[in-house]
């Protein structure tokens, strides 16, 4: 492992939050101003990019920590930590995009910081701070703007509205980064979940585990291990951010029972590719995460350059069958804009169903042969 990875993992993880990377001189100081002319971020030094870069930031912060910015390369023109964190100019020039919200998540809300678009789960959005600000994001509208942390004002609101709806069976913490709060908020939050005899099902949705893996303290595992049982979604993108670190940390979760699992979003130039989503999904499991999601880019104002075509998508999907074990395989899933909901897209194996014969014929898994199944 990089010696300086080894380095930054003394730091607390508070401390890492507060030396994070937070504009371009920063950046400069990071890899080094030679460095930097000399590969092909070259852009990051020009005038216009500044100007860009500023005007970005008005909306949607620029924010990295350093732990994660280790994982790059600033020789590779397509480097998937980079691509994942460098405002582009299309954040403000979008030729396809246009909605801020497009899965409706603000005419979800029956209460502040609440969204309950299926009867039986609802998701909390209880930070809007993460240590790194992901430019694809889907809540980009309110992440990382202290305005929209109302969090704290209605608690109450949000406990009372939950223990009312007994359909819900479920709850999101989601954000920004649940795990941006301290461990006594965190505890807080799961004691009062867990007096609702109706839940059955307390999520917590985090890309901690991704950009600063130190957050996931004994302390904070301890917690989880009281209020057994947590799931914990977490969010990798690509092989190159399983580091031995994460490895110990997600042992450190299971051992204190948490369930892990993985979302992933399925994105251009960074892990749309059968190779790169394979040894990803097989990396996942061998860590100990099962993969569930992995999503098509949202339509959200800002994110079109990071969109992959769903053909190509699914011809992904239908690869991945047969080269990786089924529990290395997530659902593909597509969030239907004008808050339609997530509907899983999987290849079509049913080619049709003979009716005088009264059997259903299939392609196998490589869509070579046909097979038929009596309907009895
Ligand atoms: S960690 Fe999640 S909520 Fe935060 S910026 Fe990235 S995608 Fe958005």
């Amino acid at each position: 492992m990089n010696p300086s990875i080894i380095e930054s993992e003394k730091q607390d993880w508070k401390n890492q939050l507060k030396h994070s990377i937070k504009n371009i001189s920063d950046l400069i100081d990071f890899f080094g101003y030679d460095n930097i002319k000399n590969s092909p971020y070259e852009f990051i030094l020009t005038k216009e990019y500044l100007d860009v870069f500023e005007k970005i930031q008005q909306g949607f912060r620029f924010k990295v920590t350093r732990y994660y910015l280790q994982l790059a390369n600033i020789n590779d023109p397509f480097c998937p930590i980079l691509l994942q964190v460098l405002p582009h100019p299309n954040e403000i020039a979008d030729p396809y995009f246009k909605d801020k919200d497009p899965l409706k998540e603000e005419i979800h809300s029956p209460i502040s910081n609440l969204v309950h678009r299926y009867p039986d789960r609802v998701l909390w959005y209880i930070s809007h701070h993460c240590a790194v600000y992901c430019r694809f994001c889907l809540r980009k509208r309110k992440v990382s703007n202290p305005a929209s942390n109302t969090f704290r004002k209605n608690i109450s609101d949000v406990i009372d509205y939950i223990k009312n709806q007994p359909t819900i069976k479920e709850v999101i913490l989601s954000g920004g980064d649940p795990l941006s709060l301290e461990d006594d908020s965190i505890e807080s939050i799961l004691h009062q979940l867990k007096n609702i005899p109706h839940l059955y099902s307390i999520r917590i949705h985090t890309r901690m585990l991704v950009t600063l893996p130190h957050r996931i303290t004994k302390n904070l595992c301890k917690i989880f291990d009281e209020y057994y049982p947590i799931t914990v979604v977490t969010h990798f993108n690509h092989p190159k951010e399983l580091t031995e670190i994460v490895y110990e940390k997600v042992r450190l979760l299971r051992k204190s029972g948490v369930l892990v699992l993985n979302q992933s979003v399925l994105l251009k130039n960074i892990n749309d590719d059968v190779k790169i989503l394979e040894e990803l999904f097989l990396k996942l499991i061998q860590f100990g995460i099962k993969p569930y999601y992995l999503h098509h880019c949202d339509e959200v104002q800002g994110t079109s350059h990071f969109r992959v075509k769903l053909e190509k998508a699914l011809d992904i999907i239908k690869e991945l069958q047969g080269r990786n074990p089924g529990i290395a395989i997530p659902k593909f899933m597509v969030d239907l804009p004008e808050g339609g909901g997530k509907v899983p897209l999987t290849p079509v194996y049913l080619k049709e169903f003979d009716r005088e014969k009264k059997e259903y014929i299939f392609y196998n898994y490589e869509f070579k042969n046909l097979y038929r199944i009596k309907d009895l």
